[in-house]
């Protein structure tokens, strides 16, 4: 059978649902032949999903998801727009990127704070609701932790609400995270011996899709992959993207779940990458 992994899935460390000890055996038992872990802007993960993916059977590739932002002139003023980066196989103790992230990660408490904060002035929610919705061991608070509170004080129905009604990026709530600009984080990955794929790259869910001209750019920049068959990508997105990379034979396609366990539909192994393709990506590491 042909072996396909799943490059891009979060667990409670971030703000996926479930430990690692929880996760690991579902990928192995929804059929795949390995799996990258892909927390938001932390590696703490790394060391116990390498282990319990042996036990399993599974092929491990380290990872990770930093939020990115740039801005950019329109006319009257600037607008941004948030990407987000995959990275695989980068050193994640001792490089430049392991530093910029770090503080990034350590600022998340902070802004989760002020957005709770803000929503408490109109909902009967507090940072301590927030923090019972923290696994233990999590590295990285987000929104969804907050969606969660929101959830558990019956204000809204699911993740999916809340972020609809009040989480969204523009939100009166809503307070950015700390973030790398994605070209020099780019740059920081391959520094770092990593291999960088824009994940995502068509979602629309954080202003508008992103432009085939920025997507130049980023590549210009050392960009290794994009996530092509992502459910936020659309078919005519995939077929757009899969155009305009036929220009570049040495860009990398994956595509992913970007699974969050119960806290978002996407179910693990709905969109896979080949081995051949995982191969790549490893040939590419120089952690
Ligand atoms: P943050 O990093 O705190 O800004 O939160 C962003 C995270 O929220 C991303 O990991 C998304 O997966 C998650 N997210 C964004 N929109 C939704 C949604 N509609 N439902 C559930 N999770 C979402
Ligand atoms: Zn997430
Ligand atoms: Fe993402
Ligand atoms: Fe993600």
């Amino acid at each position: 059978m042909e072996q396909r992994y799943d490059l891009h899935v979060h667990s409670a460390i971030s703000d996926g649902t479930q430990p690692l000890s929880e996760l690991v055996p579902a990928i192995a038992a929804a059929g795949l032949h390995g799996f990258a872990l892909t927390d938001h802007d932390t590696a703490s993960g790394w060391v116990e999903a390498a282990a319990l993916a042996k036990e399993h059977g599974l092929d491990f590739l380290p990872g990770a998801e930093f939020s990115c932002r740039y801005t950019y002139s329109v006319e009257g003023g600037t607008k941004s727009k948030t990407i987000h980066l995959l990275a695989y196989g980068y050193n994640a103790e001792t490089s430049e990127l392991a530093r910029r992230v770090e503080d990034i990660r350590a600022s998340r408490a902070n802004r989760a704070q002020k957005i709770v904060e803000l929503l408490a002035a109109d909902y009967p929610v507090t940072w301590e609701n927030v923090l019972e919705q923290v696994a233990e061991g999590n590295a990285a608070v987000g929104r969804p932790h907050i969606a969660d509170a929101l959830v558990a004080a019956g204000i809204v129905a699911d993740r999916s609400e809340a972020f609809a009604r009040l989480l969204y990026t523009g939100s009166p709530y809503y307070v950015p995270q700390q973030a790398l600009d994605p070209i020099e984080a780019v740059r920081l990955v391959r520094d770092a011996g990593g291999v960088p794929v824009i994940a995502h790259p068509m979602s629309r869910s954080r202003g508008p899709a992103l432009t085939l001209d920025y997507m130049e750019q980023l590549i210009e920049a050392g960009l290794g992959g994009v996530e092509v068959y992502h459910r936020e990508n659309s078919p005519e997105d995939r077929a757009a993207l899969l155009d305009f990379l036929d220009a570049y034979s040495e860009i990398l396609v994956t595509g992913s779940s970007d699974y969050h366990g119960a806290g978002k539909p996407n179910q693990l192994g709905e969109n896979t990458t080949s081995a051949e393709t995982v191969a790549a990506i490893r040939a590419q590491i120089r952690a």
